[in-house]
């Protein structure tokens, strides 16, 4: 009798463990079965799929992507080919954002019950359409010229991506043969999304975020200190430098003269825990989400840093390094009263299979980095320094910005930025360029976003 009893536990016991691994297998399986058929070692599966599928269009309803008579024809313009390459994607899994990477299951009409197996006039392929304007990619490419580097623009009140290219880029229709080889280091970087999935060291545009947090923490010396610039300066036995000499001023010539003195002395006096409080809030050290994945992290660590190293970090250099897209929301939230709207790659569009997802500005696309006061003063500082008589290309656009010039090391020129956005109730866009290893962000970067915000504003 015991021994029967104790077989009938048994027996229980592995009925009930069978039906619990079958439902782990099935839910399992019923969640992941769309990743699985798509991953690269399925590759096979899915190659044949681009015979006939669904379409990728820009925001003009352009199409960037299509299958026709059994092959997947892109763009004829080389050009828009090349800049937006890294957002359609191609036929592999080289780009992990793009959108013929990510949405494949869409785009092929993957079914779960049947897989890709149905035939083609059965499955439900999806097109997509893309917030982004092919045009202003293609001049944002060209103005890029041979440099590596990114460019985006978005519409920091609705998070639309309006342009993102990435340099260096490859026409998908004549891939060339020698990018495995990669002997001259031509092809180093190419299939990354600079403006997702990477990050740089910032230079002088993360200063908007030491002012950030000097109005956040210490108002009245935002507006009244005032530091001597005189080119250089000693902290414990490290020399800071300048590259101007500018004598005694506050936040609001140092922010538009670009002082490292101003900028470093105001990180040092708010100190590490101010420096690092406020570069959390907005949003350092975690990706940020977009409709497509979460980007690349920026990084603000100052564990180890002295008293130098804080003044090199609140003037952008020490260990920072920024994300594109994520510094992009920065200015975004600045020109918003402080909120920022994250970035939407895919259009609202009653077609769009996103259209399920959370739409507008809920609670989860938008996130408070500081305060409507204090994002309205920094504002106020970028539009002073966009007023300056050297940034007459920006004076017709009422605009506000910062450059930046980010040492990188060794014998290599400097990175080369501008960020900043348009105070403009129609055309509400802040942009980022980044022109790697070009030289001064005034000399390289302004050109083109000068260019980019011509166009965009240009009445039609
Ligand atoms: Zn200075």
């Amino acid at each position: 009798m015991k021994n029967s009893r104790k077989r009938s536990i048994i027996l229980l016991l592995l009925v009930l463990s069978f039906f619990s691994g079958m439902i782990f297998l099935i839910t399992k399986f019923s969640t992941n079965a769309e990743k699985w058929a798509f991953k690269p070692y399925n590759l096979h599966l899915s190659l044949n799929s681009f015979a006939d599928a669904g379409r990728i269009y820009d925001t003009n309803s352009t199409v960037l992507a299509e299958s026709i008579d059994g092959k997947r024809i892109y763009n004829e313009d080389s050009q828009i080919r090349k800049a937006v390459f890294h957002l359609v994607g191609d036929e592999s899994f080289n780009i992990s954002t793009s959108i013929q990477n990510k949405f494949r299951d869409k785009l092929f009409g993957y079914n779960f019950l049947s897989g890709i197996d149905l035939p083609s006039f059965l499955r439900k392929k999806s097109d997509v359409y893309l917030n982004v304007d092919s045009k202003l990619c293609k001049l944002a490419l060209s103005e890029l010229k041979d440099h590596k580097g990114a460019v985006a623009l978005y519409n920091y009140k609705t998070g639309e991506v309006l342009c993102m290219v990435s340099t260096p880029t490859l026409d998908i229709k004549n891939l060339p043969n020698d990018i495995s080889s990669n002997k001259n280091k031509d092809y180093d970087a190419v299939f990354l999304n600079k403006i997702l999935s990477a990050n740089f060291v910032p230079g002088s545009i993360f200063k908007l975020v030491t002012a950030i947090c000097t109005f956040e923490n210490i108002p009245k010396e935002a507006l009244e200190k005032t530091f001597e610039c005189k080119g250089k300066e000693i902290v414990e036995n490290e020399k800071i430098t300048c590259a101007g000499y500018h004598g005694k001023i506050g936040l609001k010539e140092g922010l538009k003269e670009s002082c490292n003195i101003v900028l470093g002395n105001f990180a040092m006096t708010l100190g590490k825990n101010n420096m690092i409080r406020t570069a959390e809030k907005l949003c350092f050290n975690k990706p940020i989400k977009t409709d497509i994945g979460e980007t690349k992290e920026s990084y603000f660590n100052l564990s180890d840093a002295n008293k130098a190293s804080v003044a090199w970090s609140g003037i952008g250099q020490y260990k920072n390094l920024v994300n594109p897209l994520h510094m992009l929301t920065i200015v975004g939230a600045i020109a918003n009263e402080g909120v920022a709207v994250m970035p939407k790659i895919i259009k609202e569009n009653k077609n769009n299979f996103l259209n399920h997802r959370k739409s507008k500005n809920s609670e989860e696309n938008c996130i408070r980095y500081t305060t409507k006061d204090v994002a309205n003063k920094v504002k106020e500082m970028m539009s002073y320094t966009a007023k300056s008589s050297i940034f007459y290309k920006f004076h017709n656009f009422n605009t506000c910005l910062k450059t930046g010039t980010a040492e990188v090391g060794g014998e290599k020129k400097p990175h080369a930025w501008v960020t900043g956005f348009l105070q403009n109730e129609k055309h509400p866009v802040a942009f980022i360029v980044l022109v790697e290893n070009a030289g001064s962000g005034f000399e390289e970067a302004v050109p083109i976003a000068a260019k980019l915000l011509k166009e965009v504003t240009k009445e039609t």
